[in-house]
Parts: structure tokens; sequence; C-alpha cells
């Protein structure tokens, strides 16, 4: 393929590429935005590789072989509740790629006409190897904090602001050297190990509760280390597809952060000027507990009924018995709707997910702005699997870690059921007041099979 028809090709793809981000962003065109997105990166891999700019190209072949395999056989294992930490890994390899480019573009130059060009690539190189560094390290250790491999609490050392600060002001310093030194590779090399670090401690210091703001940053990140390598690699494509990555990456992490009624800024410089309090075990009183038949016996003495899910449907994978129970109680004639909170689960828009999943309609899902004011003429809540999205200490406890964030206030309705496993904490590691409230009743043991029980007795 000549130049010309590989530049036509990508401008083909990055329009695939718009479309698949605006069929995303609806429930219904979800799918077909998905496929576009295929096609964009398929007419893109094929015309870089047929492209005159390949060498080696049984070499790439036998890589995307390799990897294709890998890749095939992850998706098919993962199951929906590990998909948070998938992502993150992913993003792991972009910002690696980033730093490997970076080098390889360091090590094997361009010739450049001008002094100035030889500059501005030697600042791209820098910048971009530390955006990639970052985000490397960065996912990893969301990765580790999704999987639970590393407690979701905040690593809090001191003056940690300050070391971030001292982090970014010492890579500045070695860009400046390492302009001025026309390409020192000691500073290159120092500076990726600060970017690591930086990196790793700016996701390690942030709670739980921030997670979701986290991980759409990461996202943001490494679409930005994409569009840093594109600047190294000269590919049009590269940059197109990493600045639209970037900025919507941006725009959710800002969106989230609305949400939860969190600071932008002090989020992404590692939970800046958020004073974390420790979560306490503090004896909170009774709580009630209750049977399957007497939550089926609620339920058809209920007008209306409010369904919120929460991670732990997700892990039961209890959403086909829930649209079951849905189906029976609305040929009963009762108003049955779903409150979805916006970082419920583990993934933006998990919920909707899995309830599309399971066939449930779109038009009784509604956000949690929609559906808060209707909780106090509502008979009864049903709450599955949900803990810190329905927690009532982020509006009554403002020492609490999740003080201010916006929840489901479900406590508001005449009768709560709480669907879990124990009296445990949810990610925030926050115990929850809802549970010991006169009108909670807990429903204890897999939600599946909790909701399932409640199906058979409603027959
Ligand atoms: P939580 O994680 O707060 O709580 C989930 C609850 O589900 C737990 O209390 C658990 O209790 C219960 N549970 C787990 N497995 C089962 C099961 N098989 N059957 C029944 N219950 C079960 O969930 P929420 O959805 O309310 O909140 C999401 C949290 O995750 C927020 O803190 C959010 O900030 C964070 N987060 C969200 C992300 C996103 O993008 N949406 C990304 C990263 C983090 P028990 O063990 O007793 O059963």
């Amino acid at each position: 393929m000549s130049a010309q028809m590989v530049q036509a090709a990508y401008i083909v793809a990055a329009l695939f590429f718009i479309m698949s981000l605006a069929g995303l962003s609806k429930q219904t065109s979800a799918k077909a935005g998905n496929y576009y997105g295929i096609v964009g990166m398929a007419i893109a891999l094929i015309s870089t590789i047929l492209g005159p700019d390949s060498q080696g190209v049984s070499w790439v072949i036998l890589a995307m072989v390799i990897g294709a395999g890998i890749g095939i056989r992850l998706a098919k294992k993962v199951e929906m509740t590990q998909m948070p930490e998938l992502v993150a890994v992913l993003h792991s390899f972009v910002g690696l790629a980033a730093v490997l480019v970076g080098y390889n573009s360091f090590i094997d130059a361009p010739l450049l006409a001008s002094a100035a060009e030889h500059t501005i690539h030697l600042v791209e190189v820098f910048v971009g190897v530390f955006i990639g560094a970052v985000t490397f390290t960065g996912s990893i250790v969301a990765y580790g904090k999704l999987s639970g491999m590393i407690k979701s609490s905040p690593l809090n050392l001191p003056h940690k602001h300050k070391l971030n600060l001292i982090a970014v002001l010492v890579s500045i310093w070695l860009l400046i050297h390492f302009v001025k030194a026309d390409g020192s590779v000691w500073a290159l090399i120092l500076m990726t190990f600060i970017a690591f670090a930086f990196g790793y401690h700016l996701v390690a210091s942030i709670g739980g509760a921030d997670m979701p703001v986290v991980v759409s940053m990461l996202n943001s990140y490494s679409g930005w280390a994409a569009a840093a390598a594109g600047f190294m690699l000269a590919n049009d494509l590269l940059i197109v597809t990493g600045a639209l990555v970037g900025s919507s990456g941006a725009i959710l992490s800002y969106i989230m952060c609305k949400a939860m009624n969190r600071s932008f800024v002090s989020v992404i410089a590692g939970g800046f000027g958020q004073e974390v309090a420790v979560s306490s075990d503090q004896e909170m009183g009774e709580y009630h507990e209750t049977t399957a038949e007497e939550v089926a016996e609620l339920l058809k003495n209920s007008q209306s009924v409010i369904i919120t899910p929460g991670y732990g449907m997700a892990v039961a994978q209890a959403q086909y018995p829930v649209f079951d129970i849905t189906e029976k109680l609305r040929s009963r004639g009762i108003n049955v709707r779903f409150g979805i909170h916006p970082v419920a689960g583990r993934l933006p828009g998990h919920m909707n997910v899995l309830l599309a999943e399971a066939k449930v309609p779109y038009d009784i899902v509604l956000e949690m702005d929609e559906i808060n004011d209707d909780f106090p003429q509502t008979d009864t809540v049903l709450v599955i699997g949900a803990n810190d999205t329905v927690n009532p200490a982020a509006l009554e406890d403002p020492t609490s870690p999740i003080a201010g964030m916006p929840v489901l206030e479900v406590w508001n309705a005449k009768q709560v059921i709480v669907f879990k496993r124990s009296m445990n904490t949810g990610y925030a590691g926050v115990q929850n007041p809802l549970f010991f409230k006169d009108n909670t009743q807990m429903l204890f043991g897999d939600a599946k099979a909790s909701v399932e029980a409640i199906s058979k007795a409603l027959q």
C-alpha cells in the first residue's frame, strides 16, 4: 500500500472510532458502537502492516497471533466481575508500550531536518516515557486494589503530597537537563524510575470509594500515553485515537467526580486535601433478620417496589432471577423500578450492562437523581448486593471516608430488605448504619439463591 492509501485508510479508521464513541454513549446503540470500533481497529492494523513503513511483517504477524491467542483465552475466561481488573491490566500494557516506544525512539532517533525538530523529538520522548511509566505502575496498583490483592484503603505516607510535588519538580528539572545535554540517557532512566514510583504512590494513596474515578483517569492517561507514542512514531492515527481515548476518559472522570461530589483535582492529585478517617467497627445496635418467604409476602402486599442493585448482584450473577421476580411482580400490577447509583459495581455502567443482559426493560431502570425523591412514597426497597451506594453515613457523618458522596436514600422507604452474605463492609471499608435501622431487614445468603427462593415463594 502506498503512503497516501495508508493515510486515507487512517482517516476512515478515525471516523469509525468517532462513530464507535458516539454509539457507546447510549445503551440502545452500544452494540453497534462496539462493532464500529472493531472495524476501525481492523482497518488501522491492516493498513499499518501493509504500509510502506512496516518491516519484518512476519514477526509482527507472529506477535499478533500470540497476543490474539492470549487475548481470546482471557476474554472467554474472564467473569463480568473481573472486567475492571482486566481493564486496569490492559491500561498498564498501554503505559508500558509507551515507555518502550519512547526508549526505542530515543535510541533509534529519526533523521530530523532542524535543531528545533530535534528538541521537540527529545521532549516527546521524555514526556511520553513519563506518562507511560505513571500509567504503567498506577494501573498495576489499580489492578491490585480491584482484585483485592492490595487493600483498598489509602496509603498514607507522611508528607505524601510533598513527595508527589517533589517527584514532579525533579522530573521537570531532569527534562531541562535532558534537552540541554542533547539527550542524556541517565536523565531519562532516572526520570523513568521516579515516574514508576510516582504512579504507584499516586494510586496507592487513593481510598476505595474514589477508585472509580481513578480507573477512568488511568483510562485517560493510557490514551495520552498512546498519543505521545503516536508523536514519537509520527503516526497520525495513533495521535487521533490516543487523544479520543484521553479526552473521553478525562470527561468520564469529571462526570464521575461530579456524581460523587469529589473534587477532580483532589482525586487526580492522590486524594489531595481530603482528611481520611479510619473506618470504625463501632457498635451500631441491633439488626433484624428475615426470610425469603417473609420477603415474598411483603412484596405481594406492596404497590411500589424499587430494586437497588450493587456489586453483590454482579458477584452472585443474580440479574436473571431478579428479572424473573420483576416480571412476576409486574404481572400482579405492582410498580417495580430500578435505582442505579453511578458507581454501583466495579465499572461505570456495570449495573446497566447486567440488567440489559437479563433483558430488564430500559424504561424501568432509572438513574439515582431520577429516583431519589421517590423513596418516601415507596413500600419496599430491595437492596441487592449494594452497600456503599446506599450508606446514609455519606450524608450524616462528616468524618466518614465516603462523606459527601450522594447515595440512594433507600431508608426513606417504608421497608428495606438488604440482600448480602454477612455484616461485612462494602468496598470503601465503612460500616453501614442502614443495616441497623428499624425499617431495615437483612436477608442473608448468596443474592442469587435468595432471589430464586423469593421467586419460588411468589408462585
Ligand atoms: P459494595 O462494594 O459497597 O458492596 C457490595 C456488597 O455486596 C458487599 O457488602 C457484600 O457483602 C455483598 N456481596 C458480595 N457478594 C455477594 C453475593 N454473592 N451475594 C450477596 N451479596 C454479596 O457495592 P456497591 O455497588 O454498593 O458500591 C460500589 C463500590 O465500589 C463503591 O465504593 C465504589 O466507589 C467502588 N468502585 C466502583 C467502581 C465503578 O466504576 N463502579 C470502580 C471501583 C470501585 P457480603 O460480603 O456480606 O456478602
